[in-house]
């Protein structure tokens, strides 16, 4: 019951309601899609719950649950890709924050490319360690899976080789990101979403 105070007492729950209504108004989350999740302790993540309406999520919508995705203090169910979360929060002690969106500009993306180079935008600043426009970003993008351990262990095998570009794409799906803290993830959600939507535009011409 420590960590469901935690949440409680922590300000995230709150920051993740806003985050949810902020991408859904953004549009990146039809049909109730997209997830979010911040860091409670070493052990412990407060995620959206399972088919939650990510534009109007109160507190009763984030849950507790522990690196093995088992909730804590609720009987709701959490996000299906809840597995993939705690992965990574397990990759790396460093990661606060995970975000987790469908946008047309993602989606359109991730199923035609094999990868998806990002080079010379402005943009690019927006991501971390990033300091000038004169750079390319490669996201991976993975093959989807409705089973989140195939999907999180493709992720593991090929980790060290993307962690610092703090994002990558699922086939067909969406896009993960992440931060030290919520509002280092919203920025990078933020800059991917502006590259992407970048992106597409420049494919259509
Ligand atoms: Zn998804």
């Amino acid at each position: 019951m420590l960590a469901e105070t935690t949440v409680k007492t922590s300000g995230l729950a709150q920051g993740l309601i806003e985050l949810g209504r902020y991408a859904a108004t953004r549009g990146w989350c039809p049909a109730n899609g997209g997830n979010f999740s911040a860091r409670l302790d070493q052990a412990h993540i407060a995620i959206s719950a399972s088919g939650a309406e990510k534009g109007h999520m109160s507190a009763e919508d984030i849950l507790t649950v522990n690196l093995q995705g088992q909730v804590i203090g609720s009987t709701r169910k959490p996000s299906d890709e809840t597995l993939l979360h705690t992965a990574l929060y397990q990759l790396d002690p460093s990661i606060g924050a995970v975000l987790h969106v469908h946008s047309v500009a993602n989606t359109v993306l991730s199923l035609e490319l094999d990868e998806l180079v990002i080079a010379g935008y402005e943009m690019l600043k927006g991501i971390k360690g990033q300091p000038t426009h004169e750079t390319s970003i490669c996201l991976p993008i993975f093959n989807n899976s409705q089973d989140m351990k195939i999907l999180a262990e493709a992720v593991a095998e090929q980790w060290e080789d993307f962690k610092n570009r703090y994002g990558f794409l699922v086939r067909g799906h969406g896009c993960y990101v992440w931060g030290a803290n919520l509002p280092e993830a919203r920025k990078h959600l933020d800059a991917y979403e502006f590259l992407f939507a970048c992106e597409l535009e420049r494919l259509k011409i």
